[in-house]
C-alpha cells in the first residue's frame, strides 16, 4: 500500500482506558492513521475526544451505526479502511458485524462477543465477506512468546506434557463497582460483561496464550469459579484443570482478587526433555530449563549464533537492539502491524507471509467464547470433567 490505513474507532474516548493504548500501538509503525470515531457513549465526550485527537469534526459521529453508514458512502480515497472496537464486551458484536457487512476490516477487543453463538455468527460473517478480523490478545505479541512458540513447534522440549498458565490481578479485591469505578461497574454487570467476569476479562488471555504457545487445543475442562467479594454479581476468581490434545495436562488460574498483584501473567510449559517459563512482568526474558543442563536465558533482540538463533517470528516482532526494554505497548503494536501488513497485502492481491498472519483472529475469538461457556457450564454442572464443545 502506498498510503497509511485509515482507522475508525468505537469507544476509546476521554472516558476510556484501553482506547488510548490502541492508538499508541496502531500509530507506532507509521502504517495507520485515525480518521473518524464514535468515541463515547456520551456524544459530548465523543466530540471533545475527537477534537483532542485532531479528527475532523464532520467525522466524529454520535453512534457507530451513523459512522458506518456515512463512512461507507464516502469515496474510496477517503473512507476508513477498518474499525477498532474498544467498547464494553456487550458492544463488540453489533459494530463488528455491521462493519464487516459494509466492507470494513475489524480490530476488536477480547472477549470477542458475549456469547458463543454471537462469536460463531462473526466467524460466518468473516468467511462470507472475506474481510480480516483481528482480536487483541495482547500478550501473544511479545517476541519471547513468539520464540517460545517456535521452540515448542520445532520439538525442542519433546512431547508436551504439562501447561501451567496464570493471570492473577488484585484490582477487584474490593467492591470497586459500587465505588464509582466505571470500568469495574460494567465488568461486574452480567448484562454488559457476559457470563463470567474473571474468565471473560482475563481468563481468555490465559487460555489463548496456553493454546498459542503450546500449539495444542484444550479438549476437556474441570472448573471451579468463585465470587470472593461479597455483593459482587459475577465470579472474580477461577481455577481450571485442563486436558489438551496429545494427552497433555494443564492448569489455568485467573483471579482478580489476588490482592497486591498487578498483571502477573505467567506461562510454564514442560515437555519430555525440558521446559520454558515466561512472565509479563519480565517480558524480554525467556527461561529455558532442559533436563540435566544449566538454565538458559533467551533475551529479546539478540543475534545469537546457531543453534540458539531466534526464530523469524521473534525477530519480525522486535524493533530495537538487545538491552533496550520492549514492553506491552510494543507487543500490542506487533498485533496492529501484522494486521495492517495482512490487510495491505490482501488489498494488493498478494499472499501475506506467515509472519504477517501471526495475530489473533476470529477463530481465536470463537475459541475464547467457547472457553468461557465451557468453564461456566462445567462449574455449574455436576460432571467432574466435561468435553470442550465449540
Ligand atoms: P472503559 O469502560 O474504560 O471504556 C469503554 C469506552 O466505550 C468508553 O469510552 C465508553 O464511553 C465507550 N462506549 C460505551 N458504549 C458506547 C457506544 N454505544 N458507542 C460508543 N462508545 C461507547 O473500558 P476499557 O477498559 O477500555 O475496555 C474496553 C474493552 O477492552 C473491553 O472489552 C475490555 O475487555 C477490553 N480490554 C482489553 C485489554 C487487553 O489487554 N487487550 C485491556 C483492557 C480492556
Amino acid at each position: 500500500m502506498k498510503r497509511k490505513l485509515r482507522m475508525g474507532m468505537v469507544g476509546g474516548g476521554k472516558d476510556a482506558f484501553i482506547g488510548a493504548v490502541h492508538r499508541i500501538a496502531a500509530f507506532m509503525d507509521g502504517k495507520i492513521e485515525l480518521v473518524c470515531g464514535a468515541f463515547s457513549i456520551d456524544p459530548v465526550i465523543s466530540k471533545e475526544s475527537g477534537e483532542e485527537l485532531f479528527v475532523s469534526p464532520d467525522r466524529v459521529y454520535a453512534t457507530y451505526e451513523e459512522m458506518i453508514a456515512k463512512e461507507a458512502q464516502l469515496p474510496e480515497g477517503e473512507r476508513m479502511d477498518f474499525l477498532t472496537i474498544v467498547t464494553p464486551n456487550f458492544l463488540h458484536f453489533g459494530p463488528a458485524k455491521l462493519a464487516l457487512e459494509n466492507g470494513f476490516d475489524v480490530v476488536v477487543e477480547k472477549p470477542m462477543t458475549v456469547s458463543l453463538e454471537e462469536a460463531k455468527e462473526l466467524q460466518e460473517t468473516v468467511e462470507r465477506t472475506g474481510r480480516t478480523l483481528c482480536l487483541t490478545h495482547t500478550y501473544s505479541g511479545y517476541p519471547m512468546i513468539k520464540q517460545a512458540k517456535a521452540m515448542v513447534k520445532e520439538g525442542h522440549f519433546g512431547k508436551i506434557r504439562k501447561i501451567v498458565v496464570e493471570y492473577p490481578q488484585g484490582w477487584l479485591s474490593r467492591l470497586s463497582e459500587r465505588e464509582g469505578n466505571a470500568g469495574a461497574a460494567w465488568r461486574a454487570d452480567p448484562k454488559r460483561s457476559g457470563k463470567s467476569l474473571v474468565m471473560g476479562d482475563i481468563g481468555t488471555h490465559a487460555a489463548h496464550l496456553a493454546e498459542y504457545v503450546s500449539g495444542l487445543r484444550i479438549t476437556e475442562v474441570c472448573a471451579d469459579l468463585s465470587t470472593m467479594v461479597e455483593g459482587r454479581l459475577l465470579d472474580d476468581d477461577g481455577s481450571v484443570l485442563l486436558r489438551f490434545e496429545d494427552k497433555a495436562k494443564g492448569v489455568l488460574m485467573a483471579s482478580q482478587i489476588s490482592a497486591g498483584e498487578e498483571n502477573a501473567v505467567r506461562i510454564r510449559i514442560y515437555g519430555e526433555k525440558g521446559g520454558l517459563e515466561w512472565a509479563n512482568e519480565d517480558p524480554n526474558n525467556l527461561i529455558i530449563k532442559m533436563l540435566d543442563q544449566p538454565r538458559q536465558l533467551y533475551r529479546t533482540g539478540n543475534a545469537y549464533a546457531a543453534p540458539f538463533t531466534l526464530s523469524s517470528f521473534a525477530t519480525h516482532n522486535t524493533r530495537i537492539p538487545a538491552g533496550h526494554p520492549e514492553g506491552l505497548l510494543e507487543s500490542f503494536a506487533n498485533i496492529y502491524r501484522n494486521f495492517a501488513l495482512t490487510v495491505s497485502a490482501k488489498r494488493e492481491g498478494k499472499q501475506p507471509t506467515p509472519e504477517m498472519l501471526d495475530f489473533p483472529n476470529v477463530y481465536d475469538g470463537v475459541r475464547g467464547m467457547a472457553f468461557i461457556e465451557n468453564v461456566v457450564n462445567n462449574n455449574e454442572g455436576t460432571e467432574k470433567w466435561t468435553k470442550f464443545v465449540v
